[in-house]
């Protein structure tokens, strides 16, 4: 697959900025420029959202059978499928993944627009039994348009269950990628178009987040928006949409805890919680980035953690090592702060206690951060209460359950949990009193499960993507009072 050209898809077709502006593409593998994107302003933003318009209200797509568009939905699955090694080697060399994981991305967002397309002939209202002779029925309805503000670290898996969701039920999408990373999603705009996607139905305008994203969220014409990113920007993004009453689903990250109890299977637990947040570099949303050990357990558990961190390799996207760059060099700076802050902390109980390597091939220009082991990390400290959005895992010993819960409750986040044990009647009572969106018990999905409903609580957001509860969220229920006599 060829490089996109610098400009947006709006309407089917490649359109370059109003403005005339590009913005230089940047490798993370080593910090040079090797492609551009377009520059988009409110402008392009408006241009796309009428292409939108025209496609939802009476154009072709929203003409589309039900059946039809999950004919769609399914021929796009097999056509990213078919390009799936051109997509992972475009989203490698843009995001810094190695080849792996980039090949799981490709394979996820196949799999979001198959689980769609069998759900778009599904999602059917009720009857409701009132006062004789009158007939009720709920009738789900699509938005509209629906803007999709997507983020660097998984462009192509967002893209799949936010843009997949909001096109099963019926919406015609406008999508602002991350400044960073829009080579593969414009790569798949252009196979959609190919499969037959109706214009408008599916559009893109590239840009900087303050200007198009901005724009985005601001935009008449946008009936329903989806953000997925940091705490403050949905902030931004939702204060903007309050002002125009449009409904906001928002996935702003987490500080996920793995609670290991001293009875849980190790040998499973161990290289799952390793790669919760190894995988994507630790830029993954739900990664796994706070371990609560049992006490009786701690020094066992760190000791062979510490091993398998020792052995890990950091090194361009293209060595395909256990992890690939960051994402940019202020992600990178952003990591280090954190760890330079442990010197600092509150009581300096904090300590490094492994470390990965970056391997010497790495060239200096790229983003690399080697992955670290925190022991005896403060709760209290930011290393253990912000995102940190790099492959440092902080631990902590926990003396009972009632601590374990306290201390895995104990920030503003809750995306997702992991329980670590063989006690079934612990684990449900774990499940149960850990507040976030999703619990796992005796494993860890960070970002898996097409099928799973994911989404926040508190500072982790709102709304619930993923799944066939993603539906309700991307429809509008309208109630019909219908009466008839008796
Ligand atoms: P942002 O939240 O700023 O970026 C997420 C998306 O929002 C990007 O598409 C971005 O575009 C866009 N955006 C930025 N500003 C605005 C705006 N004013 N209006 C509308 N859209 C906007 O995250 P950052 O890239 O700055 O990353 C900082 C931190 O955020 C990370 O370290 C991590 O902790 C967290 N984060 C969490 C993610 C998650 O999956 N939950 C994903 C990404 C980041 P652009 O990139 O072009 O600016």
């Amino acid at each position: 697959m060829t490089i996109p050209r610098a400009e947006h898809f709006i309407d089917n077709r490649f359109v370059p900025a109003l403005g005339g502006l590009t913005i230089p593409v940047i490798d993370p593998s080593d910090g040079r420029v090797f492609a551009a994107i377009a520059r988009g302003s409110a402008d392009d933003v408006a241009r796309a959202v009428a292409a939108a318009r025209r496609a939802a209200d009476g154009g072709a797509w929203s003409r589309l059978a039900p059946v039809e568009r999950g004919r769609l939905l399914a021929r796009l699955a097999r056509a990213i499928e078919a390009k799936a090694e051109d997509l992972a080697a475009l989203e490698s060399r843009d995001c810094g993944k190695p080849m792996r994981q980039a090949r799981a991305d490709v394979a996820a967002c196949a799999r979001y627009f198959e689980f769609y397309a069998g759900a778009c002939d599904k999602l059917h209202g009720q009857t409701i039994p009132y006062t004789p002779g009158y007939q009720v029925m709920t009738l789900y309805e699509p938005h509209g348009v629906t803007g999709h503000i997507i983020p660097w670290n998984y462009p192509l898996q967002i893209f799949g269950r936010s843009v997949g969701g909001a096109l099963a039920a019926g919406n015609a999408c406008v999508v602002k990628p991350a400044e960073d990373a829009c080579l593969s999603l414009l790569g798949l705009a252009e196979i959609a178009a190919a499969e037959g996607f109706p214009p408008g139905a599916i559009n893109i305008v590239t840009g900087y987040g303050h200007e198009a994203g901005q724009a985005l969220a601001e935009a008449r014409g946008i009936d329903h928006l989806s953000f997925t990113g940091s705490a403050s920007t949905g902030t931004r993004v939702a204060q903007a949409a309050a002002l125009r009453h449009v409904p906001v689903t928002l996935e702003l990250g987490g500080k996920s805890p793995q609670i290991v109890f001293a009875d849980a299977d190790l040998e499973r637990a161990l290289p799952v919680i390793v790669n919760a947040i190894v995988q994507n570099a630790g830029q993954t949303c739900s990664a796994g980035s706070r371990l609560l050990v049992e006490t009786g357990a701690y020094e066992r558990v760190l000791a062979a953690l510490a091993e398998r961190f020792s052995a890990l390799r950091a090194g361009p996207a293209a060595m395909d090592l256990d992890l690939g760059p960051l994402i940019r060099a202020s992600q990178k700076a952003r990591v280090e702060a954190f760890l330079q802050g442990l010197a600092s902390q509150p009581g300096a109980g904090a300590w490094v206690r492994a470390r990965g390597a970056i391997v010497p091939e790495a060239p200096g220009g790229g983003f690399y951060v080697a992955p670290v082991l925190v022991a005896d990390a403060d709760p209290a400290a930011p290393l253990c209460r912000e995102e940190v959005f790099g492959p440092v895992l902080a631990a902590m010993p926990f003396g009972d359950e009632a601590e374990a819960v306290a201390l895995a409750n104990g920030t503003d986040y809750g995306l997702v949990a992991g329980v670590w044990t063989e006690n079934g009647a612990r684990a449900l009572r774990l499940a149960k009193a850990v507040k976030s969106g999703q619990v796992f018990v005796n494993d860890y999905g960070a970002g898996g499960g097409v099928e799973l409903p994911f989404g926040g609580v508190k500072a982790s957001g709102y709304g619930r993507e993923k799944g066939f509860e993603a539906l309700y969220g991307f429809s509008v229920l309208k109630t019909v009072v219908i009466r008839y006599g008796v």
